[in-house]
């Protein structure tokens, strides 16, 4: 059966495809860990609960604007201005299905064929994907340091006449950097100046360690909401751990709100009253629920540090911020793919290979479980690599041997 080459082309999402997976293996009683996936274990935030429910209980669930309900837009411009020091309006905001929705279709909106995105390595694995959709071609800038860290002179390297967008994630999925802010500064100006929309991925901007903040790159441009290239895409799905609720949304220039409308009229209509009302109960709700969850979350980066320390022959990167950090497996082997199946097989741990991120070599682990998880899921990898750890392990109440190395 013919199928569109386009589609054909567009790789699988990594990390879902290990989430069923792992739910797989659990359903058949297998004592897997999972760290594989970026999802915090809290429960909804009540105020999200009753905001939804109430809702429901109205029996009123009809289609909504297409750009998202009045009041959850106003709760998105409040948190704006909060976040970014910005005053936006109304037709500045889209409300999308999730910050990946808002991505898509605001791509979508500026992107021609053959346009040029430039995607900073690592990345976040959907970008490039989103890009191909749209008939875009993806340029990827690796750090020529050996770092996370972008570095303008890489970039300008890559920005050509066709370069429509650059995306920049801080912090960073997979490797927990906050970029800094004279980095920020700078390539706000460098894209004003060219004319370059530079979309910027906040959806972890509140979930940073150590006391450290995040430079939003909204902040700072000195144009008004019409004229930046700016473009900012944000959610709760992270930062209060409400990722089944699929909200996200876009602040940009009325024109591209306008656009991005249309085309989302044209696709899913709308994002669900009830899970806007979620998420409207979670922006005007008790906001110490998100300071609660990134306690939680740096503590469970310093655990993760501290095992990862007495690894042989692995380092990693502190992360700063997000829930993964992304260790550099090289001393064991080049082939994250091949790396991360040994571990699913042998040691029943979900890991991301680092080439879906842009980085051969090394894995991505998520501390967004628990304590015992991380522990134990380091622990098992251990295991399956050192050669010098203990030659035996308990998974689940199996004694497992190693037999490989
Ligand atoms: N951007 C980045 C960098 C992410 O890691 C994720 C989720 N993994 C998203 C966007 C998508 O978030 P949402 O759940 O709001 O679609």
């Amino acid at each position: 059966m013919p199928l569109s080459q386009l589609a054909r082309s567009i790789a699988e999402s990594p990390t879902l495809r290990l989430n069923e997976e792992a739910r797989y293996l659990k359903e058949k009683g297998e004592p897997v860990i999972h760290l594989g996936i970026g999802e915090p274990k809290n429960k909804t935030p009540i105020s999200a609960i009753l905001s939804s429910a109430a809702q429901l209980n109205a029996g009123d669930v009809k289609y909504t604007p297409t750009d998202g309900i009045p009041s959850l837009k106003k709760a998105i411009i409040r948190y704006t201005e909060e976040n970014y020091d910005r005053l936006v309006e109304p037709e500045n905001v889209i409300v999308s299905s999730g910050a990946k929705q808002a991505l898509f279709n605001l791509l979508f909106t500026l992107i021609n064929p053959q346009d040029e995105v430039v995607i900073l390595a690592p990345y976040w694995v959907s970008y490039p994907e989103m890009v191909k959709m749209v008939y875009g071609v993806p340029v990827i800038v690796t750090p020529e340091d050996g770092t996370f860290h972008p570095r303008m002179e890489d970039i300008e390297r890559k920005v050509t006449s066709y370069t429509k967008a650059i995306i920049v994630n801080s912090p960073n999925n997979p490797s927990g950097l906050i970029f800094h802010e004279e980095f920020i500064a700078e390539i706000v100006e460098f894209c004003e100046k060219k004319g370059i929309y530079l979309i910027t991925d906040d959806i972890y901007h509140k979930l940073v360690f150590d006391g450290k903040t995040p430079a939003p790159a909204y902040r700072f441009t000195r144009k008004d909401p019409e004229s930046t290239r700016v473009v900012v895409v944000n959610g709760i799905s992270k930062i209060y751990g409400m990722t089944g609720f699929r909200v996200g949304w876009t602040i940009a220039s009325k024109k591209v709100v306008e656009v991005m409308t249309n085309v989302q009229a044209q696709t899913t209509s709308c994002t669900s009253l009830i899970l806007q009302a979620g998420a409207e109960g979670a922006l005007t709700g008790l906001q110490s629920i998100v300071e609660s969850l990134r306690l939680t979350i740096q503590n469970n980066r310093d655990v993760t540090m501290q095992e990862l320390q007495s690894f042989r022959g692995v380092t990693t990167t502190r992360p700063e911020g997000t829930f993964y950090c992304l260790p550099d497996f090289r001393a064991y082997t080049q082939n994250s793919e091949e790396l991360s199946n040994l571990l699913l097989r042998k040691a029943l741990v979900v890991t991301v290979p680092g080439i879906e991120f842009g980085m051969e070599g090394y894995l991505r682990l998520s501390y967004s479980g628990s304590v015992k998880e991380i522990t134990e899921g380091v622990a098992r990898i251990k295991w399956a690599l050192d050669p010098e750890s203990p030659n035996e392990i308990y998974i689940g109440d199996r004694k497992m041997v190693r037999d490989w190395l």
